[in-house]
């Protein structure tokens, strides 16, 4: 199969009619084979009854799954990445802002000009400037400037993949913002971007509030870390810990050592306690101890952990 299009929704029963119809008269008309996979995410209008119809009128193309309940974007992309047979996957929102239009294009550019992911570049938005257009702008030039990668929208709903890219990375929380970054560590290098047209919501409203930018920080931190450290989490802990126990312990001696001999020479000095450095170096050999504990107890967790040892293997003879 060519093109599988994954395409996750929470509540978007009225504009999936019109996309099915738009994706299916844009793929046929190129020759391709394809099937587009609906991951209803506990959606609570009627959008899996209009899947269901879909399924009769598209028959093999249209693939449906539907969650129990609303868990969110990730996980609805990582289990329509699990069933997705078409050698490039495309992934759209559901909500008619991105244009099935982007489809040929974009299969071109993973099949031959061999690019592992495509992201979409929504260069002209049509959305709320204050709340969405300027952080989300502020957002991408952070996250370029930490991964390296050269991206101007991170998030874009729309992209494309080699197949193998969706089996090798796992897309979990609200972690569908970092799926580039996720993937260039799995270790899928050539990473391209294609400017997409943006269009304006038809029908629904936008299903995440400005939360999402809280979220999307700490998410970063997550995906820094964890790329880095996940495995290794002593190397941070330690040696963090480590500098500020020693820091500690040496200034607590320096102190000590300089009593004594204060004490030996008869010279009369204020007591250890009533010196701020005194409490400075004793909170620095606990906090040293207490980040190298937790480097450990890191270690311990990723030693029992069930994906210690998974790595993705691209070529075996
Ligand atoms: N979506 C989802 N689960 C959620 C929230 C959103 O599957 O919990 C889908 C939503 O139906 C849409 C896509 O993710 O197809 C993008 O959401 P939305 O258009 O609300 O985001 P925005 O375009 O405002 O960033
Ligand atoms: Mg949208």
């Amino acid at each position: 199969m060519d093109i599988s299009v994954v395409i996750p929704l929470y509540n978007e029963a009225e504009s999936l009619p019109e996309l099915t119809e738009w994706i299916n008269s844009v793929i046929t008309s190129n020759n391709f084979s394809y099937e587009i996979i609906f991951v209803d995410d506990g959606s609570n209008d009627n959008s899996w009854q209009v899947i269901s119809e879909l399924k009769e009128k598209y028959k093999d193309n249209i693939k449906g799954i539907s969650f129990l309940r609303n868990y969110g974007k990730s996980p609805a992309l990582h289990t329509g990445f699990q069933v997705a047979q078409g050698d490039v996957v495309i992934t759209l929102d559901a909500d008619l802002q991105d244009s099935p239009d982007e489809i040929p294009a974009l299969y071109q550019m993973i099949k031959n000009e061999n690019f592992d992911l495509v992201s979409g570049w929504k260069k002209i938005r049509h959305d709320p400037v204050l709340s969405k257009n300027i952080p989300s702008k502020l957002f991408n030039f952070i996250v370029r400037i930490f991964t390296g990668i050269k991206l101007h929208d991170f998030n874009c709903g729309i992209k494309a993949y080699k197949n193998k890219v969706v089996k090798s990375i796992e897309i979990y929380g609200e972690m569908h913002r970092y799926i580039p970054v996720i993937a260039q560590q799995a270790g899928f290098l050539k990473i391209g971007e294609k400017i997409v047209e943006h269009r304006k919501r038809k029908f629904g409203y936008t299903k995440f509030g400005l939360n999402r930018y809280v979220n999307g920080y700490l998410d970063l931190l997550t995906v820094l870390f964890i790329s880095k450290f996940g495995k290794k989490p002593m190397h941070f802990f330690g040696v963090l810990g480590t500098i500020v126990f020693l820091v500690g312990f040496f200034s607590a001696l320096y102190i000590g050592i300089h009593k004594i001999i204060a004490v030996c020479n008869h010279i009369a000095l204020e007591r250890i306690t009533q010196s701020p450095f005194f409490y400075i170096a004793l909170m620095c050999m606990i906090l040293g101890s207490l980040l190298f504990l937790t480097g450990f107890l890191g270690e311990l967790i990723s030693r029992s952990s069930s994906d210690r040892n998974s790595y993705y293997i691209d070529k075996k003879i």
